[in-house]
C-alpha cells in the first residue's frame, strides 16, 4: 500500500469503476492505460499482459519462457520467493546443482525436478550449473533484488553475470519486480540499477504495488517473446477477472499518485525508522545488520560469530538464516504492544508508504527503545 490504506484518490477512482460494473470478461480502458503505464516505466518492457495475482504473473513468464525456447529446466535462486507456482516452490537438493525437491506437500517431485535451486550472489554456482545443463534450460528467474529473505541485494555486477550467462546458453532471464516494481524507483529495480551493459531481462514480472491493494498483476517484456503467448501464438494464458475493471482502476491512480516526491518521502521516511532501530539495537548491543535496496530495507538479527556476523553482509539464504530468530521475534511482539506491526518475520522486507506522516513516524521511534530492550534480554 505505497500510498496508505484508503487513499482518496485511489478510493474515488475505484468507486467510479466499481459503479460502472464489476468484470466484464473482456479488456477494459484501464487495463490499456495501465499496460501504457507499466511499458511507459520500465523501458525494456514492449508489451505487458495482466493477470490477477504475482504467482499467476510468474507462473506465465516460466510458461512462456519454456514455449519459447522449447526447454523445460528453470533455475531459480535460495530464499526467492515467486509465489505458490509448484515449480517454483523448491529448494535446493543436495550439492550446488542438483534438482530440487518440493517445499510443500502436494507438490510432485516431478513439478520441482525440472528447478535447479542455486545460492543467491554466487557466480560460480551460476556457472556450474549452466555448463552441466545449459542447453535444457529455458530460463533463470531471480527476484530483482531479493526481498523474501530479507532484504539482500545483488552484489555489484551479479545482475549483469545473469544476463551474461543465461544469453551464453539462449535462457531466458526473468526478473520478478512483484515485490520491488514502482516500489524501489517509478521504474522498480530496474530504474535503479539497470540499464545493464549486457543488455536488460527479457521478461519481468509486476504485482502488489500496481494493483494498489486489489487483485492486479503482469508480465511483459520483449515483444517477440510476448507474442507466443496465446491468442497470436501457441503458448496459452488467459484470466476471466485478469484487468478487473475496478483493480486496474485502482492500480492506475496508485501510479500516478506516485510521484517524486511520493518516492522521495519514502526514501526519507525508511532512512529514519531504519537508522533509529539501528541505533536503538546497538544502544543494547544486540547484533545486527540493515540491508536496503530503494526504500525497502530489512533488519537482521546477526547471530554472533556467524558468517555475517564476520563479513558484516547477508549475501544469501543461508547468512539470512543463520539469524538470532528469538531475538527478531522479542523484538517484533514488544514493537506490536506498542502497537507498531513490523513484518512478522525475520525474513521478510520492511516497507514505508507514503501515509507515514511525522506523527506515525514518530510512534514507531518511540517504540524502538523497548524492543531493542527485549531483543537484548531474550
Ligand atoms: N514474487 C515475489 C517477489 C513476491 O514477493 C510475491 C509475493 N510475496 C510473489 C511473487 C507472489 O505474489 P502473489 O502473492 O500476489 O501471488
Amino acid at each position: 500500500m505505497i500510498l496508505g490504506h484508503a487513499h482518496p484518490d485511489v478510493m474515488a477512482a475505484v468507486q467510479d469503476a466499481a459503479s460502472r460494473g464489476f468484470s466484464f470478461g473482456t479488456p477494459s480502458e484501464n487495463e490499456v492505460l495501465l499496460a501504457e503505464e507499466i511499458v511507459s516505466r520500465v523501458e525494456p518492457v514492449e508489451q505487458v499482459r495482466l493477470v490477477s495475482s504475482g504467482t499467476e504473473a510468474t507462473m506465465s513468464a516460466v510458461r512462456l519462457a519454456r514455449g519459447f525456447t522449447g526447454r523445460s529446466k528453470v533455475v531459480k535462486f535460495a530464499g526467492c520467493y515467486h509465489g505458490h507456482v509448484d515449480a517454483l516452490l523448491a529448494h535446493a537438493g543436495s550439492g550446488v546443482a542438483t534438482f530440487a525437491l518440493p517445499d510443500s506437500a502436494g507438490v510432485p517431485t516431478s513439478a520441482a525436478g525440472e528447478t535447479i535451486v542455486l545460492p543467491y550472489n554466487d557466480v560460480e554456482a551460476l556457472e556450474t550449473a549452466f555448463a552441466e545443463h545449459g542447453s535444457e534450460i529455458a530460463c533463470l528467474i531471480t527476484e530483482a533484488s531479493p526481498g523474501n529473505m530479507g532484504v539482500v541485494p545483488p552484489e555489484e555486477g551479479f545482475t549483469e553475470a545473469l544476463r551474461r550467462v543465461t544469453a551464453a546458453h539462449g535462457a531466458l532471464l526473468i526478473s520478478d519486480e512483484v515485490m520491488t516494481g514502482f516500489r524501489c524507483s517509478r521504474s522498480g529495480w530496474y530504474g535503479l540499477e539497470g540499464p545493464y551493459s549486457g543488455g536488460a531481462p527479457d521478461l519481468f514480472t509486476f504485482g502488489k504495488v500496481m494493483g494498489g491493494g486489489f487483485p492486479a498483476a503482469a508480465f511483459g517484456g520483449r515483444a517477440d517473446i510476448m507474442s507466443h503467448l496465446a491468442p497470436l501464438g501457441p503458448v496459452y494464458q488467459a484470466g476471466t477477472l485478469s484487468g478487473n475493471p475496478v483493480a486496474t482502476a485502482a492500480g492506475l491512480a496508485t501510479l500516478r499518485g506516485c510521484t517524486p516526491e511520493v518516492y522521495t518521502r519514502l526514501d526519507e521516511v525508511s532512512r529514519t525508522i531504519a537508522d533509529a532501530a539501528s541505533a536503538a539495537l546497538s544502544a543494547e548491543g544486540v547484533p545486527h545488520l540493515v540491508q536496503w535496496a530503494g526504500s525497502m530495507f530489512s533488519v537482521f538479527f546477526t547471530s554472533e560469530g556467524s558468517r555475517p556476523a564476520q563479513t558484516g553482509v547477508v549475501r544469501d539464504y543461508d547468512d539470512a538464516r543463520a539469524q538470532d530468530l528469538p531475538a527478531f521475534g522479542a523484538f517484533f511482539h514488544s514493537m506490536l504492544d506498542s502497537g507498531v506491526h513490523l513484518p512478522p518475520s525475520a525474513f521478510e522486507a520492511w516497507f514505508v508508504g507514503a501515509s507515514h506522516d511525522d506523527e506515525a513516524v514518530g510512534r514507531v521511534l518511540d517504540a524502538l527503545p523497548a524492543a531493542a530492550r527485549a531483543a537484548s534480554a531474550s
